[in-house]
């Protein structure tokens, strides 16, 4: 942690999303998320329609999730930007704009059907907009539940090279944690969940658990150079290298790092938050984004700098019962309250109101918000779903104008 006193402050920010086949269990990993990192004190279920992510009400009556909404949270030292991405194939256009403004998503698998079709779509999806990627195999309570074959289906059905960082312990109902190959500790979790213990790998575990660290090391030193020096140098990979090759691995896309674990062990998502930090990238560790100048003079970068001009992608507009709340995902720059920023899709200045951060429980209000951040803004009048907003002496577009998209009433 006395780390990132010193490291910029972008550093510390991950914008994330969650990406399933409907039913696979994000709605529910995503309320542990909130749970687990202390945003929601009550546990929302999925059947009694209480969930955080799923506000709307013509989404709980069909059961998916419809519209998109982003949720901050805080986990070790580090602020989590939850973006939802609608599961279900009939938003594409949403779909595509919340992977857009995501800089890493973690894909929920069920442990006993493994890759579906529709988790097919969504991945490469996910891979034409670049966005790194870890896997989280899901259910591993329920009966014919099987880490390897669901493994074995992202091998075959996605292609990247499966990197399980992790050995269940149990089985179906006996399910009750995890080794953690990397630290060579096991995790579990009381029977309800709410509990979580760490400790040495026991001795009926320690072989199998050695072997796939081995396994692991090998898979990594065939993709990674700089882990097969190492690996051809001593024979093994130290834990620090194979942290650092798995991170590569990820941003890259060679490789997917896959966890696994039970929505229904409160705790069971930790590791998975730990996993978040550790392997997906900041807003500093991703290519700086590209406009079109909107004078005719071509593409532009912009870095992920707060002195930069501006550049943000409103993704999202609700309608709330205290007025319209616009949800931007800031490339560069710096807004504030009161600011007036160009909106180069309506072309018209408009003017900053209250800068929010929106969380589960309550909307917090901020002074500014930079280079990197994902925040939710009030009195926007023209902005819509895919409009740039950006600074008056620097136009850019980030999307070329599209169907103008309805504003979304919450209540
Ligand atoms: P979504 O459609 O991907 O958002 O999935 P949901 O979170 O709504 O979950 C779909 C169903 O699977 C619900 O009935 C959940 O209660 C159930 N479910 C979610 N996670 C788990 C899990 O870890 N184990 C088991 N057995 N069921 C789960």
């Amino acid at each position: 942690m006395r780390d990132l006193l010193h490291a910029d402050p972008l550093a510390t920010v991950r914008n994330l999303g969650i990406l399933a086949h409907v039913d696979a269990g994000k709605t529910t990993v995503t309320e542990r998320i909130l749970y687990a990192t202390g945003t929601t004190h009550k546990r929302g279920e999925v059947h009694d329609g209480t969930t955080v992510t799923d506000f709307d009400p013509q989404e709980r009556d069909r059961g998916i999730t419809i519209f998109a909404a982003a949720v901050s949270c805080t986990w070790d030292g580090h602020r989590i930007n939850l973006i939802d991405t609608p599961g279900h194939v009939d938003f594409a256009d949403e779909v595509e704009r919340s992977l857009r403004v995501l800089d890493g998503a973690v894909a929920v698998f069920d442990a006993v059907a493994g890759v579906e079709p529709q988790s097919e779509s969504v991945w490469r999806q996910a891979d034409r907009h670049g966005v790194p990627r870890i896997a989280f195999v899901n259910k591993m309570d329920r009966a014919g539940a099987e880490l390897d074959a669901a493994v074995a289906s992202i091998r075959a059905r996605l292609h990247p090279a499966p990197l399980a960082v992790q050995l269940p312990i149990g089985a179906e109902d006996t399910f009750t944690g995890v080794v953690d190959l990397i630290r060579m500790r096991a995790l579990t979790w009381t029977d309800d969940g709410t509990t979580a213990h760490e400790g040495p790998v026991l001795d009926d575990l320690r072989e199998e658990a050695r072997r796939r660290r081995r396994t692991l090391e090998e898979a990594v030193a065939e993709l990674h150079p700089g882990a097969l020096e190492e690996f051809c140098d001593t024979g093994a990979l130290s834990t620090r290298t194979l942290t650092s090759a798995l991170r590569d691995l990820t941003r890259s896309g060679e490789g997917v790092v896959v966890l696994c674990g039970s929505a229904y062990r409160d705790r069971g998502v930790e590791p998975l938050l730990d996993a978040v930090l550790a392997y997906l990238p900041s807003p500093l560790d991703v290519p700086p984004v590209r406009g079109t100048r909107d004078d005719g003079t071509g593409e532009q970068d912009r870095p992920a700098d707060p002195g930069a001009p501006l550049a943000a992608l409103a993704f999202k507009v609700n309608a709330t019962s205290t007025g319209r709340l616009t949800y931007l995902r800031l490339y560069s720059g710096t807004i504030e309250r009161g600011d007036t920023v160009w909106d180069a899709t309506a072309r018209r200045t408009e003017r900053i109101g209250r800068i929010l951060r929106v969380r589960a429980d309550r909307h917090a209000p901020l002074d500014r918000a930079v280079a990197g951040d994902i925040v939710a803004v009030a009195g926007l009048r023209s902005a819509r779903a895919g409009s740039t907003l950006c600074a008056p002496c620097a136009p850019l577009v980030l999307e070329p104008p599209g169907v103008a998209e309805p504003v979304v009433s919450v209540a």
